[in-house]
């Protein structure tokens, strides 16, 4: 047997972030903004919902698509929030995190060989994963002056024949950018005009600041039908931990991602359904939602600021908790600096201690006196 590993397999490396986390890991005192996570622990009328659900016994799988009333819930959100309606039967699936239902997107819509156009920098998964469904990923390299926004332009240059998708995520990781209306004209224009499905990652869809307010990319004229909403709890709910998220879209494509869901998962963690349940309808859990994108606001506002006075510039993440400061000035490269993030950039998670992230920003004075 002279090749044990699958080519497609073979040919994606390992992430890059996880290189870096062996690194910090082997040092002593290190303060690590790394990591993409909430440092919070969930909030506790959530954790209270999942413990009864296993005091009551709710131990056995859901129906495949997920419990009903979750799916009625989060379409109700859904609706209200961003006056978007979809149908609990058969436009809504519940998946183990966000990273599953992009996963079952992908190999529900691609053919060996088909494009999937990507604009970087962009999350750590999404090339590996158009890859390991068997298309190929074309990224796209977004600018700061366009405020890390893809541009329709951008996005015309690069559709082929090939071309399938266009997967697009704001707010972003890891830049903290958000996508103004303007901007999703244009990709919906040339979606609409190549006939292209646009899958939309909006799992931190309520980490949003400085008075703006999330569009979902499904509310553009005629965008409804070819776009596949990508949503969680893991970001603005702090439950990574419990692996839930969910995919709102069509329901020819949403049955076939269910089929293989069917056949490979079955159905989401049952404690995590119910917790989530609780997490979109009670006054409690949403007060705690406000209360942490407060809290990173504060955050934010600490580690731009705290960026520009040490002269790394940091564009003004306006999405999610990263900041994406501009390093060059230290005259290194990304990988040098951090190892990892688009080159010239490095990412920046502030879901952190503000203790931490103070200490932090000193640290990184100290780093660039010395290089810069
Ligand atoms: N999409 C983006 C842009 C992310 O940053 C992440 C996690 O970091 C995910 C999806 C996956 O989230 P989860 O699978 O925890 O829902």
């Amino acid at each position: 047997m002279s090749e044990r590993i699958s080519r497609r397999v073979a040919a994606v490396p390992p992430s890059g972030i996880r290189k870096f986390f062996d690194i910090a890991a082997t040092m002593k005192d290190v303060i690590s903004l790394g990591i993409g996570e909430p440092d919070f622990v969930t909030p506790d009328v959530i954790r209270q919902a999942g413990m009864a659900s296993l005091t009551r016994g709710e131990t056995r799988y859901t129906s495949n698509s997920g419990i009903y009333e979750l799916r009625r819930a989060i379409i109700e959100k859904w609706a209200a929030l961003y006056g978007v309606e979809y149908h609990p039967e058969n436009e809504c699936l519940i998946t183990v995190g966000g990273s599953e239902a992009l996963y079952l997107v992908l190999t529900a819509i691609l053919n060996p060989g088909d494009e999937v156009l990507i604009p970087e920098p962009c999350f750590v998964s999404y090339e590996a994963e158009v890859v390991f469904a068997g298309g190929t990923p074309v990224p796209i390299a977004t600018q700061v002056e366009t405020l890390f926004q893809v541009t329709g332009a951008q996005l015309e240059a690069a559709v082929t024949p090939k071309t399938k998708a266009i997967l697009i995520n704001y707010p972003n990781n890891p830049t903290g950018a958000i996508l103004t209306r303007e901007y999703m004209t244009e990709i919906a224009a040339v979606a609409a005009k190549h006939d292209l499905i646009v899958i939309s990652d909006e799992i931190y869809d309520r980490l949003i600041y400085a008075g703006q307010q999330h569009i979902t990319f499904s509310s553009l004229p005629g965008m409804r039908d070819r776009t596949v909403i990508i949503g969680g709890f893991s970001k603005d709910y702090a439950m990574t931990g419990w692996r839930l998220g969910f995919a709102l879209g069509p329901a020819d494509i949403l049955a076939a991602m269910r089929k293989i869901h069917q056949y490979t998962i079955m159905s989401a963690s049952t404690t995590a359904q119910v917790a989530a349940i609780t997490a979109l309808t009670d006054p409690a859990a949403e007060d705690a939602v406000l209360a942490m994108r407060e809290s990173y606001d504060t955050r934010r506002k600490l580690i731009v600021g705290g960026l520009g006075s040490i002269g790394l510039t940091a564009f003004e993440p306006r999405g999610a908790f990263y900041a994406f400061p501009d390093i060059r000035v230290s005259g290194m490269t990304s990988d040098e600096f951090a190892m990892t993030g688009g080159e010239g950039y490095v990412r920046m998670c502030y879901a952190t201690a503000q203790s931490q992230i103070e200490e932090a920003l000193e640290r990184m004075r100290r780093f660039v006196q010395r290089h810069g």
